[in-house]
């Protein structure tokens, strides 16, 4: 029988984006009493829906990939995912168009990725299907095998470092491509999956060309309603199984009891209010709350030094804004790339400086989901990667400048006449990162993907001084994007087990959990 809510072990867990709602999901259902709180008035973290003027404007991701890591957690509490929401898949995957206008239609139809590939260089065929075959293999170690796997101990990684070297993950994305394939153009297209994720296609290590497999594999997916319909899901999900979501809740402290081993003790609200628990997680951006929330004499290892001197991912200008006009041309998702790559690269994430052009990623959610607007309207968003606030920008003046250079390349680009149908728009620059997000150098990605930075070099996800403190989410491991923060949850998951800590066997809510393995290999 499953024991009353009151005498279980109480667990915190700090921040509601899509890593602590799977955390608080799994230990919920695991039979752990769990508080979920957020400082925002919306679940979600960077997932944040924002609405305007009739128009419900999905804050961030938008590319859902590996939905069965969603499907997870509803069988988990024996439910079905298809009762609380409807995926839909979405091709061309991108969109992406060249500055002189030339266009890449990019799927998961091999036939078709090869007809593409074909108009651009003939040449490179048979090295794309080469690319792939590598990409097929590191998906295999690099997904199936490690990243639901904890990364605690120095051993663990010397482990996997001869899969390491063989799958050449001391390359670069950018550079593994090219080993195949041989067209500029061709490059920049099989090479940009890591800015999804944060990082430098030029500096993150070819381990996450997976993502590009990735994708083939299981497909890019669309929520009916947008992603926050996803957020409602497991909101809805984590309430039927008897949790408690605090929004406008901010954590101010987490309380630790020194002694010969430290513990969590639960957290402080600020206001004063404290939340007692036997665990806490943290779903915050990691090196902000090991800055910020935890005591400097209780943290050996994450020191300030050592969290100042990591690389942190770019951040992002983000406008959202309505026409009443549609632009049925317009794929769900475009990339338009400008005149540079590398270069323009190198400005945002090693000169950290706020270059003139820019390359995007256009979101038109109501070639999917007209429901996402008023009728005949058409819903956005514009995504453009700059460098995090250490670049100085004085975001609450440039903020609204940028924003009318990106609708002037627009007009000219795929959007003609938008401001003469603008009906709503609001942006978000670096500084809401921070401000908002409580991230560390208003990083939109927490650190980046580079090999010293993944894995065991990554933020664990039990704290190494703390011993009943977990993390979830970006700045963990594996990392950040849907599928890196939903595995850090199952990583947590499996870190606490079905113990509460003291030795004692817990009494699950929801029955068994889910078994690990993936869907059938490709
Ligand atoms: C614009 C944008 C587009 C993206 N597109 C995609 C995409 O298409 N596909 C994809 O897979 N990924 C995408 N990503 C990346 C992905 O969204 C993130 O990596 C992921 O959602 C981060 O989840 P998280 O678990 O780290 O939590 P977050 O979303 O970072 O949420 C953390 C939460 O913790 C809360 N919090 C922090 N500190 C405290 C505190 N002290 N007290 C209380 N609450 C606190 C914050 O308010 C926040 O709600 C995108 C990201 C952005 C910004």
């Amino acid at each position: 029988m499953t024991s009353p809510t009151t005498s279980r072990p109480k667990v915190v867990v700090i921040g509601a984006g899509f890593g602590g709602l799977a955390a608080a999901i799994r230990l919920q259902a695991r039979g752990f009493a769990v508080s979920l709180v957020d400082k925002r008035d919306g679940a979600g973290g960077r997932a944040y829906v924002y609405r305007d003027a009739g128009f419900a404007f999905d804050g961030g991701p938008t590319v859902i990939t590996a939905p069965f890591l969603f499907e997870e957690l509803f069988a988990l509490a024996g439910k079905k995912m298809a009762d609380y929401v409807t995926l839909v898949p979405v091709d061309p995957f991108y969109r992406v168009r060249f500055a002189d206008g030339r266009i890449f239609n990019y799927n998961g139809v091999h036939e078709q990725m090869l007809d593409e590939i074909r108009k651009f260089n003939p040449d490179d065929v048979d090295g794309y299907n080469r690319f792939l075959a590598a990409t097929k293999e590191i998906f295999h170690i690099g997904f199936e095998d490690l990243a639901d796997i904890p990364f605690g101990k120095f051993g663990d990684m010397v482990k996997i470092a001869p899969a390491m070297i063989r799958l050449r993950s001391y390359l670069s994305v950018y550079s593994l491509v090219s080993k195949y394939i041989k067209d500029p153009d061709l490059r920049v297209v099989l090479s940009f999956h890591p800015l999804l994720v944060g990082g430098n296609p030029f500096t993150t290590t070819s381990i996450y060309s997976l993502i590009a497999f990735l994708e083939r594999k299981w497909g890019v997916w669309f929520a009916m309603g947008g992603t926050g319909a996803i957020v409602d899901a497991l909101v809805k999900l984590f309430v039927e199984l008897g949790g408690t979501l605090e929004l406008g809740t901010e954590v101010e402290q987490i309380l630790v009891e020194r002694g010969q081993a430290a513990q969590a003790t639960g957290v402080r609200l600020i206001g004063g209010r404290t939340l007692p628990a036997s665990l806490v997680v943290s779903n915050g951006d990691a090196p902000f709350v090991y800055k910020n929330l935890l005591d400097p004499s209780v943290r050996r290892r994450n020191t300030n030094g050592r969290i100042d001197k990591l690389r942190y991912s770019m951040s992002l200008v983000v406008s959202y804004f309505g026409t009443k006009k549609t632009y049925p041309d317009l794929a769900h998702h475009t990339i338009l790339l400008g005149p540079r790559y590398k270069e323009l690269l190198s400005d945002i994430f090693d000169k950290k400086l706020l270059a003139p052009d820019f390359s995007l990623y256009l979101h038109a959610p109501t070639r999917t989901d007209p429901s996402l607007a008023p009728p005949g309207h058409e819903n956005f968003y514009v995504l453009s990667p700059v460098p995090h606030l250490d670049s100085g920008t004085n975001w609450e003046t440039e903020g609204p400048i940028y924003q009318e250079k990106l609708f002037d390349y627009l007009e000219k680009t795929c959007i003609p006449g938008l401001r003469e149908n603008l009906v709503t728009s609001r942006i978000i620059t670096p500084q809401h990162f921070h401000d908002d997000l409580n991230s560390e150098k208003g990083a939109a990605f927490s650190i980046q993907p580079v090999l010293l930075q993944s894995a065991y070099f990554r933020f664990h996800n039990q704290s190494e001084d703390i011993s009943n403190l977990y993390f979830v989410g970006a700045g963990t491991h594996p990392g950040a994007g849907m599928p890196g923060v939903l595995s850090s949850a199952k990583v947590v998951d499996r870190l606490i087990g079905d113990r509460d800590g003291t030795g004692n066997q817990l009494d699950p809510i929801a029955g068994t959990h889910a078994p690990r393995r993936l869907p059938a290999r490709a």
